[in-house]
């Protein structure tokens, strides 16, 4: 499931829910049913059986949605007859309800947050959606449950959870321009699938606006029956495999079912030593009684998976036998190696309810997806009704691998580009202009974007704003780029600039010269950089800016600062290379769904030499055949850091592009990793 950093930032400063953390769990107590399996064929029929509800009118637009949510155990009333269907939607809910829609998954290893409670009603739900990246808690630790959502959060929270998917180019709303950046891509998506139908009133979204329970129910009931094909898709063939164990041919054409319907592998436990009608008898003290009774016992398996390691998603079958799986399931499980995969139960029995308790600790740092019991004969429809429901993990593709291995999603080592949270792609190498003036400015941003370089760093305070706007002008009239085609970022400095904010904003874009900005930062933490953000959010609504960004902010800076502002960073830059590694500093800014770049990548200017010598680099470089510096950039990448070298030689320049022909090995990413010498370059 991706992740859904942004929000924390934009919710923070959001006023607490009406609602009461009381009144919120009475909301929002269990349902009686489980959600599993949203089942959109059934949406009609039962949606259109009466509300128990005495706020809900069968006639009232949301009657219907509200009904399929209750019924279908996504959403409960506030009391045991009122829905409060008008009533403000908080975090805790939204995160209840589509814990339930995707079949309450339990949750391991779960985020803490400080303002919940464990056991809570909400506990899980938060738990899973945290987890999943669904919806994030804040900087701060908390994770605002009672706090309310606005629309386009709704939107987006929901968006992320059904994967997100690819919208429209545009939203048929007339307020479009008022919806957040991070939330354009989600509120197409959500207008295009008919999604908003309940939310807009002609054509009007408003965005900003919190959302109640009863849009909320609606937005959901549309999700589920307008998208069924855009809801995760189950993991492909290859990736998955079935295993199940029957003795009784019972569970066995559960079990093919779902390797059809998942295009998975199939597996049969074969017991060593097979049961007989005797063995199963019970209460007889037969073989299978004594073996549930003990705890222990661990029948033998014939046979093996020997490439196990090629699943990720397993998919367990058995019967229930006195309430428990067989002991044979626990052999199973014992023999492998399952961390970091995906368990997911289905058991059959008559009349015994579901059962994983007693193995899912014989599965050290599996994902558990809690399972489903199923009575014999069941069909294959009600298998693939629940398949579809699970919230599997997405299958890997050859772009993900090359992106897992950086470590950083969205981060694609194959397209050399990130997408920002801010919906927008952005190069992972670029040119620094750093100390670049005049006809050499203009030169060396040329010669880039010759070389193919799409990425270009300036700064106010570089004061080349000027050269780097003519050499893209110039480039563009000789045909070697569009302006759409590369990415600019520039900086505002702290003192005046930052104190009369607007004025050295629409200054920038003056110098620059090139209709927007793609990416502008605040310089440095000043005492006005609040004020200064704030003003660039409103170049970012009026689209004279794109995407915005911070320099030289840490933790400390970051946590202070993020819960001000409305529009999340999109990326932070600070210095960054062997010498000066920022450890700690990168892996949390990341997993906030911030991009990390890295300035002075060789030392800085002045500074290379000793760097660009080290016997470390050096040697690594040898065994490529590549330059120290390009093993340095190389190794920012696969840190998931963006590079903005500084160069004026056009020889460099290309190098510093020639980056992705090679691949550094983990012993040599440690090799470099151990050269941290904290020695920072530019101390602010
Ligand atoms: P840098 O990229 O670490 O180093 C630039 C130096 O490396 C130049 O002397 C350059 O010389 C040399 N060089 C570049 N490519 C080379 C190669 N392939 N082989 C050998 N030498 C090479 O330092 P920087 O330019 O100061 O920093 C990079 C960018 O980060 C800046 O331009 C700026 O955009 C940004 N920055 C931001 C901040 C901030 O506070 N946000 C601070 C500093 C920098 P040649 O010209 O001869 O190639």
């Amino acid at each position: 499931m991706k992740r859904l950093k942004f929000l924390s930032f934009s919710m923070a400063a959001c006023i607490v829910c009406l609602l009461t953390m009381t009144s919120c769990s009475a909301a929002e107590v269990p349902a009686a049913s489980g959600g599993a399996g949203m089942d959109s064929a059934k949406l009609t029929s039962e949606a259109q059986s009466a509300s128990t509800f005495s706020d809900v009118p069968s006639g009232a637009w949301y009657a219907e949605a509200i009904n399929y949510c209750q019924q279908h155990g996504i959403m409960s009333g506030t009391t045991a007859t009122t829905f409060a269907p008008e009533a403000t939607l908080t975090r805790a809910m939204l995160a209840t309800a589509l814990h339930r829609m995707s079949g309450t998954p339990a949750v391991s290893d779960a985020p803490v947050f400080s303002d919940t409670v464990a056991g809570f009603w909400y506990s899980d739900a938060l738990s899973w959606a945290a987890k999943n990246g669904i919806i994030s808690g804040y900087g701060d630790g908390t994770f605002g449950v009672n706090d309310p959502t606005t629309r386009e959060q709704a939107v987006t929270i929901l968006w992320r959870y059904a994967g997100e998917p690819e919208g429209a180019t545009a939203a048929d709303i007339s307020d479009a321009a008022l919806v957040s950046t991070w939330a354009k891509a989600a509120v197409r998506w959500a207008n295009a699938n008919g999604i908003l139908e309940g939310i807009t009133n002609n054509r009007r979204f408003d965005p900003k606006t919190n959302i109640k329970r009863g849009e909320v129910a609606s937005m959901l009931y549309h999700y589920l029956s307008n998208t069924t094909s855009s809801q995760p898709e189950p993991a492909a063939g290859g990736r998955t495999l079935v295993a199940y164990f029957s003795a009784t041919n019972t569970t066995r054409p559960l079990a093919e079912y779902a390797a059809d319907i998942l295009n998975a592998d199939l597996y049969e436990l074969v017991p060593e030593v097979p049961y007989t009608d005797a063995d199963l008898a019970y209460y007889t003290n037969g073989r299978a009684d004594r073996e549930q009774n003990d705890s222990t016992a661990r029948p033998a398996i014939s046979g093996n998976v020997e490439n196990m390691a090629d699943y990720d998603v397993i998919f367990l079958g058995y019967p229930i036998w006195h309430g428990q799986p067989p002991r044979i399931i626990s052999t199973f499980l014992e023999r492998y190696d399952f961390a970091g995969k995906t368990i997911v139960p289905f058991c059959t029995s008559h009349s015994s309810g579901y059962s994983d308790s007693s193995i899912k600790s014989l599965a050290p740092g599996a994902n558990w997806i809690t399972g489903r019991r199923f009575a014999g004969g069941t069909s294959r429809s009600t298998m693939e009704e629940w398949i579809n429901g699970l919230a599997l993990p997405q299958p890997e593709t050859a772009v993900d691998a090359v992106t897992s291995a950086t470590g950083k999603a969205g981060f694609n080592l194959e397209t050399k580009s990130v997408t920002l949270n801010s919906g927008y792609e952005m190069p992972i190498n670029g040119l620094g202009t750093y100390s670049l003036h005049g006809e050499t400015c203009v030169n060396s941003v040329k010669s880039a974007l010759a070389s193919g370089v799409r990425l270009i760093d300036t700064a106010s305070a570089y004061g080349n704003e000027e050269e780097v706007g003519q050499a893209i002008r110039e480039a563009i009239d000789e045909g070697t780029i569009k302006r759409e085609d590369v990415f600019v970022i520039t900086k505002i400095y702290p003192g005046s600039e930052m104190a009369n904010p607007e004025q050295s904003i629409q200054a920038c874009l003056d110098r620059l010269d090139i209709d927007y900005v793609d990416m502008m930062l605040l310089h440095h933490p000043d005492r006005n950089d609040v004020k200064a953000y704030q003003a660039m959010e409103k170049f970012v609504e009026e689209g004279k800016i794109r995407s915005l960004g911070l320099s030289n902010w840490y933790v400390r800076e970051l946590e202070s600062f993020l819960p001000q502002v409305t529009i999340p960073p999109a990326l932070v830059q600070n210095e960054i290379h062997p010498y000066y590694q920022e450890n700690d500093v990168i892996p949390y800014i990341q997993d906030l769904g911030i991009v990390v770049q890295g300035s002075y990548p060789l030392g800085g200017r002045g500074h290379t030499a000793e760097l660009l010598g080290d016997e470390v680099i050096s040697r690594i470089a040898k065994a490529h055949g590549v330059s120290s510096a390009q093993v340095i950039l190389r190794w920012n990448l696969q840190k998931g850091v963006v590079v903005i070298p500084g160069s004026s030689n056009p020889d460099h320049i290309k190098e510093n592009t020639e980056l992705y022909g090679f691949q550094l090995t983990d012993a040599e990413m440690a090799q470099i990793n151990a050269l941290d010498r904290n020695e920072k370059d530019d101390w602010y």
